[in-house]
């Protein structure tokens, strides 16, 4: 193996583990690299133990202290950037240009943190003669963050750093997939000077992440994951009364309108689909093809045909993922759709072993199919096709998901209409990735999002603090003011 067994890391310190452990493999050429260990919730009690005696004397430190070591946090990512994302991919399976990528975002989210002072001031007001009312945010205290597989450097970002600098103390439970990532950012979270206890780290399955949702002494929790375990976690934590935020999985819809820009269309949807092998919760997943765009799907299979499984496309994460996505294709195919570019049994020399599904488009998908209606999360594109932009409305107004919506066309109008009618929370514009940047806030609608606010950005203050009110009265004369 590559890399020694991992270890939880609780207080600091290479913490124990109970015995089981899983294999982890690199999706790049199927080789096992490392074990995680599958912690018990005994784990989760030590790891949670130590949090809360961190708690305290965190929590009291200003807001701009704690907000100093997200700058030496953000000046390490910058330093180990080669070295993160190449474990990133690795691990992960995605291309090194879109590893890269996912370490530009954490640097991003790690500024985000260092603005904290400047945007979490609290308020005062006089609101009778002599009386003034103030409110101030505080942290919560221990609080936990549950990532998965598909980006194992950025969205733990997306928690810790805001989590954190707001005086929170936190448990963070990677996906048992791509463990490794999370314990190097351990590591330089320690180097840039946060105090042990303040961040650890649980490996582990099901078993850790019930631990966590049961916790008495973890105030809130945000997940991001499958709607499937998104609706577990969320059900379980909040019937435990605690605050809880779960980002689910999506079905995105791109309606492509006959007078969109051809080139840009094809290459940005192309982008779409197949980035990081599809395996996005933003990827475009479902083209509602309006009225007559046949030369825009030529154009796009012929981009889609330029990208080559292990050379500017990633591998999917598992073998059974893999399988996954191939058994999608092929039950579409079987309902009668036509499979412009196939992407199934895809192999790169040299990496035999690698799991690789190549660019897949897929026409005449009609709104029943499966393929239609559940995420497939690989390269894989469904086309619909409809006469009437209402039609396109509709279908991406019926799925369950809501994360994201866009939309192709050279009019500003149509644009306006769908991003008013689309049911999602992340609406692009000629735009196939829509993720919004920082300060705006990431989060998705409907089956994609369980909980209120969003998970990054201003509305992450609201998610990881809570609000204190103190009315104040030193003036001793009676009747000046209304309150007693
Ligand atoms: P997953 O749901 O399988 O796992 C997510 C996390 O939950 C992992 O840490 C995992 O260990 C844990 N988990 C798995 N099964 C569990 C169970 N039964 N009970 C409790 N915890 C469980 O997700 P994944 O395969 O790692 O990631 C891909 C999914 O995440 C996709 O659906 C994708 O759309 C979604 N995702 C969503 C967003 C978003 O912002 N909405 C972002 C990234 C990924």
């Amino acid at each position: 193996m590559k890399y020694a067994t991992i270890s939880n890391i609780v207080k600091g310190e290479y913490g124990r583990s109970n015995g089981r452990f899983l294999d982890v493999f690199s999706p790049l050429n199927g080789e096992v690299i490392s074990q995680v260990p599958l912690s018990s919730a005994d784990v989760v009690d030590e790891a949670v133990a130590a949090a809360k005696q961190a708690f305290p004397s965190w929590a009291d430190l200003p807001l701009k202290e704690r907000a100093q070591i997200f700058y030496r946090y953000r000046h390490l990512l910058e330093k180990h950037f080669e070295e993160l994302a190449a474990l990133i991919s690795e691990e992960n399976g995605k291309t090194i240009g879109e590893a890269r990528a996912e370490v530009s975002v954490s640097i991003e989210m790690a500024e985000f943190a260092t603005s904290l002072p400047q945007l979490c001031v609290g308020e005062i007001e006089i609101v009778s003669r002599g009386v003034e009312c103030r409110s101030e945010r505080h942290p919560l205290g221990v609080v936990a963050s549950i990532t998965p597989f598909n980006f194992p450097n950025m969205v733990p970002n997306w928690t810790l750093p805001n989590a954190i600098t707001l005086g929170n103390t936190m448990i963070l439970k990677p996906s048992e997939q791509t463990p490794l990532s999370t314990n190097r950012i351990a590591e330089l979270l320690a180097e840039a000077g946060l105090p042990e206890g303040v961040f650890n780290v649980v490996h582990g399955d099901r078993k850790a992440v019930e631990a966590i949702c049961d916790h008495r002494d973890i105030q809130a929790i945000s997940s991001v994951g499958s709607t499937r375990v998104a609706k577990i976690i969320y059900k379980r934590a909040s019937a435990n009364l605690k605050r809880v935020l779960s980002l689910g999985g999506a079905k995105n819809h791109l309606i492509v309108l006959p007078d969109a820009n051809e080139d840009m269309t094809a290459s940005d949807v192309a982008a779409s689909m197949t980035g990081c092998a599809g395996q996005r919760c933003m990827a475009a997943s479902a083209m509602v093809a309006v009225g007559k765009v046949d030369s825009i799907i030529d154009k796009l299979c012929e981009e889609t045909k330029k990208i080559i499984p292990g050379k500017n496309l990633g591998a999917i994460i598992s073998k059974q993922a893999k399988e996954r996505i191939e058994g999608y294709i092929t039950e579409a195919e079987e309902q009668g759709a036509k499979i412009l570019v196939d992407g199934r049994g895809a192999r790169v020399k040299g990496k035999e072993n690698g799991y690789y599904v190549g660019p897949t488009v897929i026409d005449f998908v009609t709104p029943d199919m499966k393929i239609a209606q559940e995420e497939v999360f690989g390269p894989v594109l469904a086309i619909l096709r409809t006469s009437t932009l209402d039609e396109a409305i509709e279908i991406e107004n019926n799925s369950a998901y809501g994360n994201a919506a866009s939309v192709f066309t050279q009019s500003g109008g149509l644009a306006n209409y769908v991003a008013e009618h689309a049911s999602a929370g992340m609406i692009g514009v000629n735009i196939g990735v829509p993720v919004p940047r920082e300060p705006f806030s990431f989060g998705g609608w409907n089956e994609s999002k369980f909980g209120t606010g969003d998970i990054t950005g201003k509305s992450s203050i609201e998610f990881w603090t809570k609000l204190k009110k103190t009315t104040t009265k030193w003036n001793p004369e009676a009747r000046t003011n209304w309150m007693s």
